[in-house]
């Protein structure tokens, strides 16, 4: 069954087997394919020739560029069933939100196919007479992408659609948990680039596969001038400080330890249709995933209530199987370490809601959980840890202001939300004295981003910004320019030098 999805997604039996990487289904546990790995030896040749691709594809006009992106679009359309499949299979997605992460790769394209004709620089006021002032934007050189298991195509796209318009090869290393996908999207790119044509040279997007090891080589590399990373804090404090010591440019998009607040005047209904998507969905597995409630003590009851109901109606099983909500999660390690959260959470006073391992009604091998609700007397150490599982940690708060400061007492700075009808509370929320993430909503929960957008947040997060918006402006140059058209030279500030 697993042979038909893959050979559907174009993998054939050379990309399956013989290698060293054991890739193994989160649905069962069981064995997928033994993939080969990228040898750290291999990357420096590898870098080299993301540099010489480099230096052709920067001299195409950025329209031209677009062409591709355009054209990875349309194969992506073509694809989309094939590869959602493959992330159901590999992540343990459910299948919409499988499809929904190729949707998003779609959207991306689109997006930067405009972009490839808006690469704006500004024209600037010379102080000077007959001088005039302008930026222009250009290509960087080869960017780095390193992502997490838990977005294994989207968080690719949003910088690789960017990137290939701005003029920069890319080199991916997906989680060493999500080969697969990875290799089915190189296979739709290598379509895309055959109908571009030769104008599109070898080298100009290249995946390597394996661990943190050959993640090094990128990181490391001062020909990899744009280096992205995706995935934990623990990760994001080892790279981005070896990217910066060697003057490279990193992107970092870290965890997220997202909360919403819930105010007396909230539409009730939304906002619990809201918390369950957003707390529960991808199996509480999104960087943006709800993990803090942070309820009015008026309505906070209530609202524990209705959640109850809700979680217990869940259905909790194969990613694969129409009906089901919640698929498992990434592996067993990822189970015992939300198991050991809850402990800790009870041992600091918690009242803990669902959250035990669920074997029956499941595929055996794979690990399923129902997803915890958990009223905390304060926003405790444990809290303030991001856990990768749905566990939903509420608390309650009096004034508005006590409520703000508690969403922003954590380490991370990714997404937050309000549901309020009152509009001096929704724009307190969203000004300078309110949320402190990069991500802030109202009346809607706090993951499911638009590709429109700028995504990525401030803290521990990492600072990075991708996707929608001027993300763009980070995997280009800025070189501002001034031309003299007069026949004097005057010198700015009023500084004279006359000899
Ligand atoms: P992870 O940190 O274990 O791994 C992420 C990637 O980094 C993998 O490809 C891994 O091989 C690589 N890596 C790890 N150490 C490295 C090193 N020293 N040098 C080079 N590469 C290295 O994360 P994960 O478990 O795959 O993903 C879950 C985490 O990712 C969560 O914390 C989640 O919040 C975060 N995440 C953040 C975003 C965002 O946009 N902010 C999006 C998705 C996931």
């Amino acid at each position: 069954m697993h042979t038909d999805i893959l050979a559907a997604a174009g993998l054939t039996d050379a990309d399956l087997t013989g290698g060293t990487l054991v890739v193994t289904s989160p649905i069962d546990g069981a064995e997928v394919a033994r993939v080969a790995e990228t040898r750290p030896e291999d990357m420096s040749g590898i870098i080299a020739r993301s540099q010489a691709a480099f230096r052709e594809w920067r001299k195409l006009p950025a329209p031209r560029r677009g062409e591709l992106v355009r054209l990875l679009g349309e194969e992506l359309r073509a694809a989309k069933a094939e590869l959602g499949a493959v992330v159901t299979l590999e992540a343990g997605k459910i299948g919409s939100e499988g499809l929904g992460e190729v949707q998003e790769m779609i959207d991306i394209c689109d997006f930067a196919v405009g972009l490839s004709r808006q690469l704006y620089g500004l024209t600037i006021a010379s102080e000077r007479p007959g001088h005039r002032m302008s930026e222009t934007w250009h290509p960087l050189g080869p960017t780095g992408v390193i992502t997490a298991f838990n977005f294994p195509v989207a968080v690719w796209s949003w910088n690789t659609a960017l990137a290939l318009v701005c003029g920069n090869p890319v080199i991916w290393k997906p989680s060493e948990k999500t080969p697969l996908t990875a290799l089915a999207t190189q296979k739709i790119m290598a379509r895309a680039m055959a109908r571009f044509g030769d104008d599109a040279p070898e080298g100009l997007m290249q995946v390597v596969i394996g661990d943190a090891a050959v993640g090094e080589a990128l990181v490391m590399s001062k020909d990899v001038p744009v280096l992205s990373a995706t995935g934990s804090t623990r990760m994001g404090s080892i790279v981005g400080p070896k990217v910066a010591a060697r003057w490279g440019r990193p992107i970092l998009e870290l965890g997220g330890n997202n909360a919403m607040i819930v105010t007396p005047s909230a539409d009730l209904d939304m906002a619990v249709r809201a918390i369950v998507f957003s707390a529960v969905g991808t199996a509480g597995q999104r960087c943006t995933s709800l993990r803090r409630l942070i309820a009015h003590d008026s309505i906070r009851e209530e609202l524990v209530a209705r959640l109850a109901k809700a979680y217990a109606s869940l259905p909790v099983g194969d990613p694969r199987q129409g009906g089901t909500l919640i698929g498992p999660l990434i592996d067993h390690a990822a189970r015992d370490a939300m198991l050991a959260q809850l402990e800790k959470a009870r041992a600091e006073g918690g009242t803990v809601h669902g959250g035990s391992a669920v074997t029956e009604g499941v595929p055996q091998g794979g690990a399923y959980v129902a997803p915890a609700l958990v009223e905390m007397p304060a926003q405790t150490d444990t809290v303030r840890t991001e856990t990768f599982a749905p566990i939903l940690y509420v608390m309650g708060y009096d004034r508005l202001e006590d409520a703000i400061a508690m969403q922003n007492d954590v380490p991370q700075g990714l997404s937050s939300c309000i549901f309020t009808l009152n509009m001096r509370e929704a724009d307190l929320f969203l000004s300078a004295v309110g949320s402190d993430c990069g991500i802030a909503n109202v009346n809607i929960g706090p993951s499911g981003a638009e590709i429109g957008g700028a995504f990525g947040g401030e803290k521990e997060t990492g600072g990075g910004r991708e996707s929608g918006s001027d993300a763009w402006k980070g995997y280009m140059r800025r070189q501002t320019s001034t031309v003299n058209y007069s026949a004097e030279l005057p010198l700015a500030q009023g500084v004279r030098f006359d000899f």
